[in-house]
């Protein structure tokens, strides 16, 4: 968890209806966080916050791109980003007790006598999670995969020979079996 200033929003001087905010992401951002399984991270995010007396509505719209590598043949992979979150701040008198009540993740409290709000960890929650679970190299124009074939063939045979040697082991114990 980190909570840098920059990402505080005065919300108490703000006018109730929606204020925008935009946040450039890259690699500094990531400083404070954890080792992350992309590089060159290079996104925006805009914030919409709706604002009204007992509520805030918070809309993030991820935009940009990462630098990430094949599930398939590992080659570098330039990924897009493009994904939207909500969060909804609610103004309460004991955020404490409701947050460790609160089962929607999307729903989150502030205490009534707060001030700020600090967005970072959400930035760096939802930009994480705009990256794609599977990342596989695009297809080309005809169709046909731009994967490394060169490793993709290595690997193939590698398991190819994997199941060779094993192979006369499994008929050997076949043997046994049948006595
Ligand atoms: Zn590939």
């Amino acid at each position: 968890m980190s909570v840098r200033r920059e990402y505080d929003i005065a919300f108490v001087g703000l006018k109730p209806g929606v204020h925008e905010y935009t946040y450039m992401v890259g690699e500094l951002f990531f400083e404070s966080y954890p080792p992350q399984e992309f590089s060159e991270p290079n996104a925006k995010v805009r914030l919409l916050l709706e604002k009204s007396s007992t509520f805030m509505l918070l809309k993030f719209f991820v935009d940009g791109s990462v630098m990430s590598s094949c599930d398939r043949c590992g080659n570098p992979l330039k990924v897009d980003l493009w994904d939207e979150f909500e969060m909804l701040v609610k103004l309460v008198d004991d955020p404490e007790r409701m947050n460790e009540e609160e089962e929607d993740p999307d729903v989150f409290y502030i205490s009534r006598g707060e001030s700020l709000l600090n967005v970072e960890n959400w930035i760096y929650e939802f930009v994480t999670l705009s990256v794609p679970t599977h990342r596989i190299c695009p297809e080309d124009e005809q169709g046909h995969s731009t994967c490394n074939q060169d490793v993709l063939k290595k690997i193939s045979q590698l398991e190819q020979e994997k199941q060779e040697t094993q192979n006369p082991l499994w008929k050997g114990l076949d043997k046994f079996r049948n006595l």
